[in-house]
């Protein structure tokens, strides 16, 4: 029985790290909404990271040859610097993530990672230099601890503690019967959309990737909550390459530069101030959520007056 159980073991191990290898492929894949279908040319190398500069160069994509998505996309984000991407649902956003993570191959002009075509780099060399942290993370069915630790396995206990305290999610684990050892996911203790994404936060810490791509959540979080993720997005992001695809305009206005995009264009670019003074799409979306936001307000005061 001894002489058996240890390859079983072993190869339970190597099936759990292939197993969860694949369900992370897969969640990220479900996630974006993308089918893998790019191809490393032969013999590419791997992408050296120096900076961290990214670089659209007149990108063109359409998922579809007859429909163009993408009409020349051209900017940068220099190393360490945060770029936000705004505009209506369908104007492309999360598409310029998804290229920018290799998981289509562009119709025409280029993305370049300090220098380098991202097409002619290993795909895998390119993905574990960017750190996403998703609007809905999907978490493993194991426990908190492994959840946090999959950003680097190698990571010793005290740094996913570490980890989860910058993430402001350590006192809720605490809490929790097992603290980091209990179950998470579908067949553990239910996460809510806050805490997974606390949780997601915390894995990108201990991945300390050079790049990072934040998908905002607008998912109708508290505001206690929100600020809470917000301020742990703020470390995480601190002295990182961030492009963030924004939905909530109040989380964005310190960027260095906020691009609007309709329709597969870039229609306006600068600074929160520049953009407000220039009176465009932005400003309009500026003022339509500052409205919506304040009819909120101005419900909530008058439920709490009842
Ligand atoms: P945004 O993030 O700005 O809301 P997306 O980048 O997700 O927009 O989508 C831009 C356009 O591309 C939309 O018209 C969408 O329907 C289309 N699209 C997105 N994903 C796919 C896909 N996998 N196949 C075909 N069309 C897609
Ligand atoms: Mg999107």
């Amino acid at each position: 029985l001894m002489q058996l159980s240890v390859p079983l073991n072993f190869i339970g191990f190597v099936y759990r790290e292939i197993r969860q290898g694949l369900t992370d492929i897969e969640a990220m894949f479900a996630l974006l909404e993308v089918d893998a279908e790019v191809k490393d040319p032969v013999g590419a190398p791997a992408l050296t990271v120096t900076e961290g500069a990214i670089r659209f160069e007149d990108v063109r994509f359409g998922y579809d040859p007859a429909r163009e998505i993408l009409k020349g996309i051209s900017f940068e984000v220099p190393p360490g610097k945060s770029v936000a991407i705004v505009g209506p649902s369908g104007a492309g956003k999360s598409t310029i993530s998804r290229l920018l993570f290799r998981f289509y191959d562009v119709k025409s002009g280029r993305i370049l990672i300090d220098g380098q075509d991202i097409a002619k780099v290993q795909q895998a060399s390119v993905r574990g230099a960017i750190g996403i942290v998703p609007q809905d993370t999907v978490l493993f069915n194991d426990t908190v601890l492994y959840n946090i630790r999959y950003g680097r396995i190698s990571a010793t206990e005290e740094e996913v503690l570490r980890a989860a305290e910058l993430a402001q999610i350590a006192g809720f684990i605490r809490e929790l019967p097992e603290g980091f050892n209990s179950m998470v996911g579908e067949r553990g203790l239910k996460l809510s959309g806050g805490e997974k994404q606390r949780v997601a936060i915390a894995r990108t810490i201990l991945k300390a990737p050079p790049i990072l791509v934040l998908d905002e959540a607008t998912s109708a979080l508290d505001t206690h909550t929100e600020q809470e993720i917000q301020t742990a997005l703020d470390l995480v992001s601190r002295e990182r390459t961030t492009l963030t695809i924004a939905h909530r305009l109040s989380t964005i206005i310190d960027c260095d530069e906020i691009i609007v995009l309709k329709a597969g264009e870039i229609v306006e670019r600068g600074s929160h101030r520049q953009l407000l003074e220039s009176a465009g799409l932005y400003a309009e979306m500026w003022a339509m959520q500052r409205e919506a936001s304040e009819a909120e307000e101005a419900l909530r005061r008058a439920r709490e007056a009842d």
